[in-house]
């Protein structure tokens, strides 16, 4: 029998937890013994308008269902709130899953400084927000699992998408870092691009698609990175949904290396070209020490062959 993962004593935060994702990773934290805040403002899925329902109804469902939990209805960028909601009522934060989000399509051509400026307010600013106000508990605790949403739009551009794929792209670098300093105080970071049946994705998916994209299939991947026997996967990218789990990294071509000195010209580098596209051969940076090795190299160089 596989053990099960269990949560008890910690606290977990789950933004935008009175639908979709988050209110599947929220009634899982609270079944597995977790105390569980269960922020969402409660608006429509383009940001719009504000209610308290919508989290009230999964704080009830956890605690029918024999669980702890309480509500909180402020916007993530107001994260320090989110956070002292969890403070004040369990004295504690082990978990952030930063999960609230909006979206604002329009064609490039047509967007509006509001349509950009809501999208990474809510995406940017709301991760941040909340992720900055949990960084001190985290860090004194020694202890702190973070999760990021990003998108497959942000990863590989969407059309229509442009604010959302900017903000989205933009949880995988403050990830990156999080997991960088957050290394040393165990504190883990992952981000996620889920692909899951919400009021999201109704409008765009037929219904036996979304019937295959079940919310609580992304929930099985998030436990195992907050789980507290995860201490390898931090700042990895994952693609994840209706039962398909996959990791995700960058991928460099070998590369064209001339020397950097008057002989390195553009028709120098188009000589080469195929050099530069070549991916036969690659190499997947994680960092930019592996291109600081390459210009030490470039400097090492005789002249260029032209
Ligand atoms: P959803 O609309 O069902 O859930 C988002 C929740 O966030 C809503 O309950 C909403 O009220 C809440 N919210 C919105 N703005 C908020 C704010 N400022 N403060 C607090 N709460 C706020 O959508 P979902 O599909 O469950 O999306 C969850 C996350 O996953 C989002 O970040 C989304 O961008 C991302 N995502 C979803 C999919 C997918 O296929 N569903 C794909 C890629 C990324």
């Amino acid at each position: 029998m596989t053990e099960q993962l269990r949560f008890d004593d910690q606290v977990v935060v789950v933004t935008g937890a009175g639908g979709g994702l988050g209110k599947a990773y929220a009634t899982f934290f609270g079944s597995r013994g977790a105390k569980v805040v269960v922020n969402d403002l409660g608006g429509s899925f383009k940001g719009e308008g504000n209610s308290t329902k919508a989290a009230d109804v999964v704080v009830e469902e956890i605690k029918k269902a024999g669980g702890q939990a309480v509500a909180n209805y402020d916007s993530v960028e107001n994260g320090e709130k989110i956070i002292e909601t969890a403070i004040q009522n369990y004295g504690r934060i082990d978990v952030l899953i930063n999960n609230a989000g909006i979206l604002r399509d329009i064609s490039f051509k047509n967007m509006s400084d509001a349509d950009w400026d809501l999208i990474m307010k809510v995406h940017v600013k709301g991760a941040y927000k909340c992720a900055r106000a949990a960084w001190p508990y985290f860090r004194k605790q020694k202890y702190g699992r973070v999760i990021n949403t990003a998108s497959a739009a942000g990863l590989f551009g969407s059309f229509g998408q442009c604010n959302y794929s900017a903000a989205k792209l933009a949880q995988v670098g403050f990830t990156e870092t999080l997991a960088k300093e957050g290394a040393k105080y165990n504190i883990i970071s992952n981000v996620i691009a889920p692909i899951a049946a919400s009021r999201m994705t109704e409008t765009v998916m037929p219904p036996d698609v979304l019937q295959a994209l079940k919310p609580e299939w992304v929930v099985p991947l998030v436990a195992v990175l907050v789980h507290k026997s995860n201490t390898t996967e931090n700042g990895s990218i994952w693609e994840v949904g209706g039962g398909h789990i996959a990791k995700l990294r960058w991928e460099r071509s070998s590369g064209l290396l001339l020397k950097a000195d008057e002989s390195y010209t553009a028709s120098a580098v188009l000589k080469q070209w195929n050099k530069v596209t070549d991916f036969s051969n690659p190499q997947y940076p994680s960092g930019p020490n592996d291109f600081m090795t390459l210009l030490e190299e470039s400097m090492k160089m005789g002249p260029s062959e032209q």
